[in-house]
């Protein structure tokens, strides 16, 4: 078995902490030479794509290391991505869109505490992680605190806690304990696609909260931003009296910029013919998005607006939410 374990960094192989803060460690070290008993579970190559919190990840940078992926599977049984608990979630929500074919695991990972201490995750996770890269699993995925997660379902649900990430409507696609259990959902194997490295970053999500003021969203349009994700409330919902969002949802069809509505309960489904205010933003043209996360359902905004320029952009990115890419929506 031959494993890729690319590093881009996160508080796995940071230094500090309590009291000074964490931070990316000046010199990269090498994640095997720290953790040898990695070599029992196959033959690793490591290689530093960037060493980043990663909350200063960007869109660029997911599209290259989707690259270098896919550039690499064929040489490998699988693939772990050492990353950033922060924006792990849209990492992997970015990799499963941009890597639709897969016949082999590529499996994040990283910790709350850092590798160097004493009570840390790192060992934990990063064990699991390479374990599971070996196995029949041609997913992304999230491995953490003993589960494998759907990495285009998962949410990062806790700061404190070792468990820090949940795929609230998706069951886990592995459990660890004294073996491994694979869910029966996980996918078949997939032939590989070509590469698709097209992507729109110019995107905005907003919240919605009693008081948000709709000239603030007429605002981000005026200045060109080119698609528009609203964290709508339970199935979907958006004031359609005082402070009204469905003009800006209407603007925004004028304009061709796609509103593409998630729901702010990390349970249950977008149902835009529940109440008025989902059936306005639906006639408006704003577009549900089942029961995606934020994360996923903003990076796959960003991935169908760029694979629509130049054509009807509202109309392609309606397509692609209306089917899914990676077992993104139930
Ligand atoms: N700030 C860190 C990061 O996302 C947190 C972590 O890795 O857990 O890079």
């Amino acid at each position: 078995m031959r494993l890729l374990l690319i590093h881009t960094g996160g508080t796995l192989m940071m230094r500090g902490g309590d009291p000074t803060p964490l931070e990316p460690d000046v010199y990269t070290r090498d994640l095997v030479a720290e953790l040898p008993v990695l070599r029992k579970l196959a033959e690793i190559e490591t290689r530093i794509l960037y060493n980043l919190d990663s909350a200063d990840i960007q869109p660029h940078h997911w599209v290259e290391l989707a690259r270098v992926v896919h550039e690499s599977l064929a040489h490998y049984d699988g693939i772990v991505v050492v990353h950033g608990t922060d924006t792990m979630a849209y990492t992997a929500s970015a990799l499963a869109f941009l890597l639709p074919g897969l016949d082999r695991p590529v499996i994040l990972t990283g910790a709350q505490k850092p590798l160097v201490d004493v009570r840390t995750d790192a060992r934990t996770n990063l064990v699991d992680a390479c374990h599971l890269a070996t196995m029949a699993i041609p997913e992304v995925g999230i491995a953490f605190d003993s589960e494998l997660l759907r990495g285009c379902r998962a949410t990062k649900l806790d700061a404190w806690g070792m468990k820090a990430f949940g795929t609230p409507s998706c069951p886990p696609l592995a459990e660890l304990g004294l073996g491994v259990h694979l869910a029966p959902h996980v996918f078949s194997p997939r032939p590989p696609v070509t590469f698709d490295p097209r992507l729109e970053p110019n995107v905005i999500a907003v919240r919605t909260f009693p008081g948000l003021d709709p000239r603030l969203l007429q605002g981000a349009l005026a200045a060109g931003v080119r698609g528009l994700l609203i964290e709508a409330f339970g199935a979907g919902n958006v004031p359609r009296l005082e402070n009204s969002l469905v003009p800006v949802i209407e603007a925004a069809r004028a304009m061709d910029v796609p509103v593409v509505i998630v729901s702010q309960s990390p349970r249950g489904a977008v149902d835009l013919t529940r109440y008025q205010g989902g059936v306005a933003a639906a006639r408006a043209g704003a577009i549900g998005a089942g029961d995606m996360t934020s994360e996923a359902a903003l990076t796959k905004l960003m991935i169908a607006l760029g694979r629509a320029e130049g054509s009807d952009r509202v109309r392609a990115v309606r397509e692609a939410f209306a089917t899914s890419w990676a077992g993104e929506m139930g």
